[in-house]
């Protein structure tokens, strides 16, 4: 397998594409809007730099990989050579089944067609194609090229064919696959988002601050991120949002949001993309800041 087709170029697809043509895959990146595609670009670029200053590539690396991205606007075009599609577009189920209905058709027969979704049913997403044994979940993590794991989700009717192969391709991009079954939160959120919500709710409840709730993670726990801080790094509407699924997945109170959670949200402070979630990024501390807390 060459030929990787990514669908979306934000903040995981250019991290997809970009670790797939580190490591000498063609990769046709699909965005909707060519400036999309631009800034993807224009981050894969960025990121590259970082690791050149760091080291960790080299100068020649950094190019062979830019060289190894074409961007499309157009689906059909971009994934006509495709062996894998990752999908890592916008976390929506209609959107999703679209994209996905149309893969189907645009795809040869034996393209394997895998999202990265962190929450939508990968049981149902392969229900709208008619290769139910060739869609499977690649769910990688953020920030993707430095992140090691990959959960690979089956759905019910995953090959386990279909599992080997992209269980073999994770390594080859140096990630530690995890198998795992189609079950909402997967295994990653489903442990998270939990300690995440409690976390809010023993804020909630005054039982400490901020700053004493993620000390306490950090240095009790030894975790690199404070479960607040690792909220607004992840998004808190994303955090509410895959809360919901699980609530609604499981119809278990332990998976209800706390009121807070959703007060914020509406509130619009969503966390280090909004400039204020439990921390204020506005002055001193941007997301990126963030960002390296949690890479360390
Ligand atoms: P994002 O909003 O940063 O990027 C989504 C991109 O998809 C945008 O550039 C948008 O223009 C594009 N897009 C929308 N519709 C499209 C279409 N029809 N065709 C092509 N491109 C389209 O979102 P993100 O944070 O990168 O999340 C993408 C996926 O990854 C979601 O399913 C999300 O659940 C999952 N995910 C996110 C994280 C995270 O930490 N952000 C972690 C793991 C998984």
């Amino acid at each position: 397998m060459k030929n990787v087709a990514v669908i979306g170029a934000g903040t995981m697809g250019n991290g997809i594409a970009h670790t797939f043509a580190q490591f000498d895959y063609k990769v046709q990146l699909i965005d909707l809007h060519q400036a999309s595609l631009d800034k993807g670009i224009a981050t894969i670029t960025k990121n590259l730099d970082r690791m050149v200053a760091k080291e960790t590539i080299t100068e020649a690396d950094k190019q062979r990989t830019l060289k190894n991205i074409t961007t499309f606007t157009n689906l059909e075009e971009g994934v006509e050579y495709a062996g894998l599609v990752v999908e890592a577009a916008t976390e929506n189920v209609d959107l999703k089944l679209k994209i996905f209905r149309d893969l189907d058709k645009f795809c040869p027969d034996d393209t394997i067609l895998a999202s990265n979704t962190s929450s939508i049913s990968i049981t149902q997403i392969a229900s709208v194609t008619s290769r139910p044994e060739m869609v499977i979940g690649m769910h990688f993590m953020n920030p993707v090229p430095i992140m090691k794991l990959v959960e690979i989700i089956k759905g019910y009717s995953t090959s386990q064919e279909t599992f080997k192969t992209v269980e073999a391709l994770s390594k080859k991009l140096n990630k530690v696959p995890v198998e795992v079954n189609d079950y909402p939160g997967f295994v990653a959120n489903r442990i998270l988002m939990p300690m995440i919500n409690e976390a809010i709710e023993t804020l909630y409840n005054g039982v400490a601050g901020v700053k004493e709730i993620d000390t306490v993670m950090k240095l009790g726990m030894a975790h690199p991120m404070g479960p607040l801080a690792l909220a607004d790094f992840i998004g808190l509407d994303i955090c509410l949002s895959i809360l919901k699924v699980m609530y609604e997945g499981f119809k278990n109170p332990k998976y209800a949001p706390c009121p807070l959670l959703v007060n914020m949200v509406m509130a619009g402070k969503l966390g280090a993309k909004s400039g204020e979630g439990f921390y204020d990024y506005s002055q001193n501390r941007k997301a990126e800041d963030v960002s390296k807390m949690f890479s360390k």
